[in-house]
């Protein structure tokens, strides 16, 4: 209060100036929609799996899967949803370990040779943990070569097959092979990549071997 007080005195009285309106967003004083819109939005910068999960060459339905793998958002049943409460936690596809998110996808018996297929195929290779594959795919496939949109895509056309074969199996009580989920895999990933033509080599190259 103290300090404040000796510069209140040198305050003009009220009245002996004219009160204006300063919008402070906007580098002029003038009110700008543009401008309280950025004020307001959040400068968080995006996740480091933005550009993972948001790939042009992916199906809607399969990156939102992907999505929400990331995030460690689907409900597996190791996970305390009241949905499978009454279900014993065992991997529907392997019959053997519990389920989790790094069961299903890098660990699983049934799924390996799925993995095994897409990595000889596309030049990439899991992690015994999820989040490290995770971590690491969104450091590598960073940038936007089509070799690594391709990645991108097989990716999320298999989180999606993979966890479509375990709802399957859970809900509905009907099993496909390995080799069928494969086929829907490749068949997915042909049908997004065939319409385009590719000046990228090692991308056309990936393109053949899928
Ligand atoms: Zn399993």
């Amino acid at each position: 209060m103290t300090l404040l007080l000796p510069s209140l005195n040198h305050l003009p009285p009220p009245g002996s100036g004219i009160d204006s309106f300063t919008c402070r967003p906007s580098l002029n004083g003038k009110y700008s929609l543009k401008h309280t819109i950025e004020a307001l939005a959040s400068p968080t910068p995006p996740a480091p799996w933005y550009q993972l999960v948001w790939n042009s060459l992916s199906i809607p339905r399969h990156w939102v899967i992907l999505w929400l793998a990331v995030l460690n958002k689907l409900p597996t049943l190791d996970s305390n949803s009241m949905a499978y409460k009454h279900i014993p936690n065992h991997c529907t596809l392997c019959l053997s370990s519990g389920e989790s998110l790094n069961h299903i996808f890098f660990s699983c018996s049934f799924t390996a040779p799925i993995w095994s297929y897409l990595q000889n195929a596309c030049s990439f290779y899991t992690r015994s943990q999820w989040i490290d594959f995770i971590f690491w795919a969104s450091r590598h496939w960073s940038s936007k070569s089509i070799a690594n949109a391709i990645n991108k895509l097989a990716l999320s056309t298999s989180i999606y097959h993979i966890w479509a074969e375990r709802n399957s199996r859970i809900f509905k009580d009907i099993s496909s092979s390995q080799n069928s989920i494969l086929f829907k895999i490749t068949t997915s990933i042909r049908e997004r990549l065939l319409p385009l033509s590719f000046k990228d080599g090692v991308a056309a190259q990936r393109v053949r071997h899928v």
